[in-house]
């Protein structure tokens, strides 16, 4: 059995009542606000649609593009890297920082850098890498990793980023203000900025008909970073690939509604070449991409924006939190793509879902995301990777389930117990009956009532 599982860390973050209230609830504000942005377009269902289309297109035309992407961009001065997984990913980029001897390095939001465990294998090389997302130095600090993809420190409270700034960078112990916490880190980080020689970015979308690509940040700090830096690489999923630069405004306008309710991203920045006297790399990585391609089920997960609108939705990530999917992707699609990475450590993260399936209604590019966290469920029980007591009491289930004399049996006695011994129900070992009021039983089956009134009904 795991150690980590999504239940146990999940019963962790609802420890704290009124955190997880509010985690909730601003969560929903979020998608919230997406919903509004999304019905002022009456073109939205169409944009979906394309949307949907153009990265279908891209799924079975990789090669072709990421091939003529290579082409454009290294004609146009950019330096082109293939890593077959985070490995291969770490060390390219530990060698072209080894090549320039450089010591201090600012990164932009990348959730590629996060899966790979990126800043934990530089700073064994004894490198610094200091995250320029406000969210994402946070949780730095603190020595966390993010726990949502587009908002890193959306688990914390103004309260906790008051001690810990004030821990780091000196604030005044028990300031709350966010605009005073905001300048601070503005303050620090821009020295950071000023100080680095190299900077690394993520990628929001790669287009093969350019060579060029495009990174979409709120605050700027990706441009920021590859302006001041002699040295940018870029690091992209191979999946990041469109065809056609007119592609972009499809996409450029249902990420910003889908992630934060916003018309546009505050920045949208183009990069096409290197400016005179700098290098670009881009790094294009596989990890396990190729291996969730082929997979038929579950291919169309590689479509995903990483806008996290189906982690706004998701009734279970609002109350559970982004770290108890112990993942650099957590959320509805993290439990489609990290059981690609690892079955067996990641087996747990399937069954976290309601299947209710509002991930699957709020997906900009229609990913069927509540059908695969589904199959994934199948493929994982095949596989043998689900615990013992789980794989026992579905056997006694389905026992039950295909002898109905038995089931009537059973169901007389439980409802029996349940209004003559009502504590032997209602008592603290029942885990169901922790958080919720278990109903009063029934005096007799659905079976019987609907025999009875039938009956009556002549
Ligand atoms: S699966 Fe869809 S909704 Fe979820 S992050 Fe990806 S694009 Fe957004």
């Amino acid at each position: 059995m795991m150690e980590t599982t999504h239940s146990k860390l999940a019963e962790k973050f609802i420890a704290d009542e009124p955190r997880t209230d509010w985690h909730d609830e601003t969560l929903w504000l979020v998608r919230e606000k997406r919903d509004k942005a999304a019905h002022g377009l009456p073109e939205w269902e169409q944009l979906r649609e394309w949307g949907s289309q153009i990265k279908n297109h891209s799924l079975s035309n990789f090669s072709v593009y990421l091939k003529e992407f290579e082409e454009k961009a290294t004609a146009n001065g950019i330096q082109i890297h293939w890593a077959a997984n985070a490995e291969e990913h770490n060390q390219i980029i530990h060698k072209i920082i080894e090549k320039h001897k450089i010591q201090k390095i600012v990164k932009s939001k990348s959730m590629l850098t996060e899966e790979c465990h990126l800043n934990e294998y530089l700073e064994k090389k004894g490198v610094e890498v200091v995250d320029t997302d406000l969210g994402e130095r946070i949780v730095q600090f603190r020595k966390e990793p993010p726990s949502h993809i587009v908002l890193p420190a959306i688990h914390l409270k103004k309260q906790d980023v008051s001690e810990t700034f004030h821990q780091h960078l000196n604030t005044e112990k028990g300031n709350n203000d966010p605009q005073y916490l905001t300048e601070a880190a503005r303050q620090h980080l821009r020295n950071k900025f000023i100080e680095s020689d190299l900077s690394i970015t993520g990628v929001n979308f790669a287009i093969a008909e350019t060579g060029g690509f495009v990174i979409c940040t709120n605050e700027g700090n990706a441009d920021m970073g590859s302006h001041t830096a002699a040295v940018h690489i870029a690091c992209m999923g191979f999946e990041k690939i469109i065809p056609k630069a007119a592609h972009l405004a499809v996409f450029l306008r249902l990420l910003a509604r889908s992630a934060t309710g916003q018309p546009i991203t505050t920045y949208s920045s183009h990069f096409q070449k290197p400016r005179k006297g700098q290098e670009i790399h881009i790094v294009i990585v596989d990890n396990g991409r190729s291996r969730q391609l082929g997979r038929e089920d579950f291919r169309n997960s590689l479509k995903c924006i990483r806008c996290a609108a189906c982690f706004n939705t998701c009734p279970v990530y609002r109350r559970s939190g982004g770290h108890s999917y112990h993942t650099s992707t957590a959320g509805p699609i993290g439990s489609i793509l990290n059981p690609n990475l690892d079955m067996k450590a990641n087996a747990d993260l399937p069954f976290a879902s309601t299947l209710c399936g509002s991930c699957t209604n709020v997906c900009p590019v229609k990913i069927n995301i509540h059908e695969q966290l589904w199959k994934w469920r199948q493929e994982i029980v095949k596989q043998g990777y689900v615990d013992t007591s789980k794989k026992i009491s579905m056997k006694g289930m389905a026992f039950l389930f295909s002898h109905p004399l038995l089931y009537r049996f059973t169901g007389k006695m439980a409802r029996w117990i349940m209004c003559t011994f009502p504590f032997m129900v209602n008592n603290k070992l029942n885990v169901w009956y922790k958080q919720r009021e278990m109903p009063k039983a029934p005096k007799e089956s659905f079976t019987d009532w609907y025999k009875n009134n039938k009956k009556n009904t002549k």
